[in-house]
């Protein structure tokens, strides 16, 4: 069975631009050309656009618009706060902790610090993918300036005990920083409640433009930049800012703001009949993630014995969009990061498929989903049989 248009189940890993949003940005773009660093009335003007969506933003997780500043992307805010930690710390406060199933910008940016002279932790996850927090515990030294762990992990869907995490690091006086790329948008955040002293979120996963993400920056916390230049962004991202895109990432928050609790009960709805209807007619499968503590756009299924590439793309050929991992990784032949550090083996990690949910996915498309993976999976298996 063939959809008649494009089904798409890949959300995590970007969002089409809600048309709200587009008509919001056409206006800014039209309209705010200014420099918002310049003192002439059109500069001004845009100035005031660009500070009425830093409130908005900021209002949205409880922060000071002083706190939030805008950036490219979340991989921009996630190098920010981590080298930005590490750069304005003493020489001898130099530890940084990790999860092991952090996105590979939290991941490649500790590397590298480690490079220059930076001692790196990793904090285990339980099959679940949940951090064991006895480790972090453990895991704290007397010289750890930062722990960093993700709100809820992009590929299995996994939340983390943030407000645990940050009750432990505040106690220790240890800056706490959570890449919320997953959750922002898709369940409430309040920054003071989590205890977060830096957090990440992105605009193109909530139906926003691509090309700008925030850093919340709590207040009193010293980081350096990674940009020098005019000073823009309270000195810690110089560069003209993208007016048009931040313009659009408020829009796209207002739109959250409606209607975050009714598209969380809808998905949850879809996400539960999704988990059902694959593990009741596809022998075999198995959820990946925890069952219980998780956002219910990602959901991630291992299916043992096939390839989740192959089934990807054979999804693919029908016109049916899913991944298998982050998108960062589709490329990468290796298998999941996040799914072996689970303690799932290569080959289990090599049958998994991730399947995003979102704004515009019904009930049909699901359908549709299920009986294209049935038909494949079986399909392959009476030539298993045959050979
Ligand atoms: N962090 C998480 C949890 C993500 O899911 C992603 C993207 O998928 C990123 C960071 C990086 O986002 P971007 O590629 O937009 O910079």
């Amino acid at each position: 069975m063939k959809p008649t248009k494009p089904i798409y189940f890949d959300f995590a890993s970007t969002c089409p631009i809600d048309p709200r949003v587009l008509r919001r940005m056409l206006q800014s773009l039209k309209r705010d050309f200014g420099n918002t660093m310049s003192l002439h009335q059109l500069g001004q003007e845009a100035k005031v656009s660009l500070e009425e969506a830093r409130e908005t933003i900021a209002n949205f997780i409880n922060a000071k618009p002083s706190e939030i500043i805008f950036t490219s992307s979340a991989t921009e805010s996630n190098n920010l706060a981590l080298k930005g930690v590490a750069f304005s710390s003493t020489v001898q406060k130099n530890h940084i902790i990790i999860s092991s199933i952090e996105h590979p910008c939290v991941r490649e940016s500790a590397k590298w610090l480690e490079t220059k002279g930076f001692e790196i932790s990793m904090v285990r996850v339980d099959r679940y993918g949940r951090v064991d927090i006895s480790d972090l515990r453990k895991k704290i030294k007397k010289n750890t300036i930062l722990v960093s762990i993700m709100h809820a992990n992009n590929e299995v869907g996994t939340i983390q005990p943030i407000k645990e995490i940050g009750g432990i690091c505040r106690k220790e006086g240890i800056l706490f920083h959570t890449d919320a790329v997953q959750t922002f948008g898709k369940i409430p955040i309040d920054v003071k409640e989590l205890k977060v002293d830096l957090l990440t979120a992105s605009s193109h996963k909530i139906y926003g433009p691509k090309g700008v993400a925030i850093l919340f920056v709590r207040e009193g916390v010293k980081i350096s930049p990674l940009l020098h230049g005019g000073g823009h962004e309270m000195g810690l991202r110089s560069s003209t800012v993208n007016l048009p895109a931040i313009v659009g990432f408020a829009e796209a928050v207002k739109i959250c703001r409606e209607s975050m609790k009714e598209e969380a009960k809808r998905i949850e709805k879809l996400s539960k009949m999704l988990t059902d209807d694959i593990l009741k007619n596809i022998k075999g499968s198995r959820l990946n993630g925890d069952p219980k503590n998780r956002i219910p756009h990602i959901l991630n299924f291992s299916f043992p014995g096939f390839d989740a590439h192959e089934l990807a793309i054979e999804l693919d050929l029908l016109g049916i969009a899913v991944s298998t991992g982050s998108a960062c990784s589709t490329f990468d032949l290796k298998p999941s990061s996040t799914l072996m550090a689970m303690g799932l083996s290569e080959k289990e990690a090599f049958s998994s498929l991730r399947i995003s949910l979102g704004r515009w996915t019904r009930k049909r498309d699901i359908e549709i989903l299920v009986k294209s993976i049935s038909q494949i999976i079986e399909r392959k298996k009476k030539c298993l049989s045959e050979k």
